[in-house]
């Protein structure tokens, strides 16, 4: 059996030899960021706003200027890389041409950076924020999905699918300002089973922009009795 795996893993790295989840060439090393690209991603790193995890410019802030003016529903939330340089165009083809195995790359460094995090916030269960059904059968995936999977993987947290629904779909929220965000997502997502055992759950998604997402997700859980929602996105912007 592991003779055959092997021959079988080799197979499939001549068909689809591993590429750098940044530029998308061929790596010599066998996969992960290629040392070329090494410069072009940035990991986001203290100091950071406590609520939302956006880099901050003054470090005796504790606070963005976002989250220092707005209330979120959810407790607390990380981000593993800026959105600038290499990182759209990553995150563009992850997300749009089925580049899914970039997934292990950014679950490898959430897990690296935020596992100890996770474990301290008591995670029981990563729930990845739902994408509108004919959407995910339009597309053939949910890249949230993808990457809360891989995080579950390198971390052993739960990954679950089955919580929350998108009943609407919903226009997309970069082309909307901050009331049309909260309006588009009213009433977007529902819970699926009646009673939810959880108590902390953390969100997973690709991009946080305004944090309205997070909050439409957050309020659902909260007024289903969930105590704590986290989350983790693999970028999340600079900009105010
Ligand atoms: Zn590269
Ligand atoms: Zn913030």
């Amino acid at each position: 059996m592991e003779f055959v795996r092997s021959i079988s893993e080799k197979a499939l790295g001549i068909l689809y030899p591993p590429r750098c989840p940044i530029c998308d060439e061929i790596t010599e090393t066998g996969g992960g960021i290629c040392p070329a690209c090494a410069g072009k991603v940035r990991e986001i790193g203290e100091p950071v706003c406590k609520k939302c995890g956006k880099p901050l410019e003054n470090e005796r802030r504790e606070y963005c200027p976002d989250c220092a003016a707005k209330k979120h529903l959810y407790t607390q939330g990380k981000a593993v890389f800026v959105y600038g340089e290499g990182i759209p165009k990553s995150l563009y083809r992850f997300k749009y041409a089925n580049k899914r195995e970039y997934a292990e790359y950014y679950a490898d460094r959430a897990a690296k950076r935020y596992g100890a995090w996770l474990k301290s916030r008591g995670a029981e269960v990563l729930v990845p924020v739902p994408m509108y059904f004919w959407k995910k059968r339009l597309r053939g995936y949910n890249q949230a999905e993808i990457f809360a999977r891989a995080l579950g993987r390198n971390t052993g947290i739960p990954v679950d699918t089955r919580l929350v629904k998108r009943v609407r779909n919903t226009a997309p929220q970069k082309t909307l300002n901050d009331v049309q965000r909260k309006r588009n997502l009213k009433n977007a997502f529902q819970l699926v089973p009646d009673i939810v055992e959880y108590t902390q759950i953390v969100l997973v998604d690709d991009i946080y922009t305004t944090g309205s997402t997070m909050d439409a997700v957050a309020g659902v859980l909260l007024d289903a009795g969930v105590k704590n929602i986290y989350y983790i996105c693999i970028s999340i912007g600079t900009g105010y």
